[in-house]
């Protein structure tokens, strides 16, 4: 039976080079370390399909995530833990043989396509087939970098945009198109992932200070950190968590969610507004909460990866450095909702659990993992 999603490459860029100039035990060493990198980042709603070489050929399976945007910032997570362990690589070494002295011109460049395939289990691995398979692959031979000058790129194919529906989050990327022999012109967006690698190393974590700490509760869910990340961010999902009558999205920054934009949640007799001020795809996020005009409080959450899904722990309290008008409005609110605070907050939780769990065994949820062949 034919299958439907996304079909990834992650290939590293600039090892010829490196393996012909290079100490060769030194640059096989690198690249092996660089190759395990992108395995291990190589996450939900991805499954790693193949190890090719220094390539990591992945998928994910239709409904294994809700937006576009989740699958975007999986692979931006990719190329941060790649261009991470690279930079650490380079740090700790004082070796000026060639390979070594070459580890920056290492790069990463991916492949993003949408389509059918087949899937065939081999022993311990798969072996994904069909038309769309071959077209990824083929999209590594590409004048992305000849046009564009961009040299650590995601190319996202037309076809994938449209099943993601990234909509205005193309805006930001490069219009790009390649011909293929016996399969036509790929057009596509070139998305450049040096800035993304500079955006996501400058952000920090907020927390709350320890004894700012209103309330802290939390939960084990049977479900990767992206799904949990997308069940209380993705609107209709977060409307079911927090029992309200529905969730808008507020100031998109590029057709995305993040820093800089919010969520307005609308419980009916009152509106609470969710300023977003850190976003960390699918690890932690914190928001400036003002359920009424003046006073605001602050709202983290942080998902931990566990070996069979992942905790979640939500927490309530004051940001650090409130103005005094803003904690007294605060500490009214707090006075008043004590109790509730604490119940919602587990409500919330019990609430996100059960909804994950009906959507995976409606079929709504596709995990990741269990898009294994059948019995195969
Ligand atoms: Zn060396």
């Amino acid at each position: 039976m034919a299958h439907k999603g996304f079909l990834v490459i992650a290939d590293i860029s600039g090892y010829t080079a490196f393996l012909t100039q290079g100490e060769l035990e030194h640059a096989q060493d690198i690249l092996k370390s660089l190759t395990h990198t992108l395995l291990d980042k190589t996450q939900a709603p991805l499954v790693v399909a193949k190890l090719e070489g220094d390539a990591v050929f992945s998928y994910a399976p239709e409904r294994s995530f809700a937006l576009g945007q989740t699958l975007l910032e999986a692979l931006e997570n990719m190329y941060y833990a790649f261009t991470s362990a690279r930079e650490r690589m380079k740090a700790n070494t004082t070796c000026t043989c060639t390979a070594c002295t070459l580890i920056p011109s290492l790069d990463l460049k991916i492949a993003l396509h949408y389509g059918e395939y087949l899937i065939e289990k081999i022993g311990q691995g798969m072996e994904l087939s069909g038309p769309d398979v071959i077209a990824v692959h083929r999209l590594l031979k590409n004048t992305i970098i000849e046009k564009t000058g961009i040299e650590a790129y995601l190319f996202i194919t037309e076809k994938a945009a449209q099943a993601m529906t990234l909509g205005d989050i193309t805006d930001s990327m490069i219009r790009h198109t390649d011909t293929y022999e016996h399969i036509g012109e790929l057009a596509g967006y070139v998305h450049d992932l040096k800035p993304v690698w500079r955006r996501l190393n400058a952000e920090r974590r907020i927390t709350i200070p320890e004894k700012e700490i209103w309330v802290q509760e939390s939960a084990d869910i049977p479900a990767p950190a992206q799904v949990v990340w997308e069940y209380i961010h993705e609107p209709s999902r977060r409307t079911k968590m927090l029992a309200v009558l529905g969730v808008e999205i507020e100031k998109p920054q590029n057709g995305r969610v993040g820093v800089g934009s919010g969520m307005h949640c609308d419980h009916g007799n009152a509106k609470t507004r969710f300023h977003i001020k850190e976003w960390r795809p699918f690890e932690s996020a914190a928001y400036d909460v003002s359920p009424v005009a003046d006073a605001s409080f602050m709202n983290t959450i942080s998902i931990e990866p566990l070996d069979s899904g992942s905790r979640v722990v939500i927490t309530y309290g004051f940001p650090a450095g409130k103005s005094m008008s803003g904690r007294l409005a605060a500490l009214t609110m707090r006075q008043t909702m004590k109790k509730g605070f604490a119940d919602g907050a587990r409500d919330n939780l019990r609430r996100l659990s059960e909804t994950i769990t009906e959507d995976i065994q409606s079929g709504a949820l596709v995990m990741a993992s269990a898009a294994a062949p059948e019995g195969a």
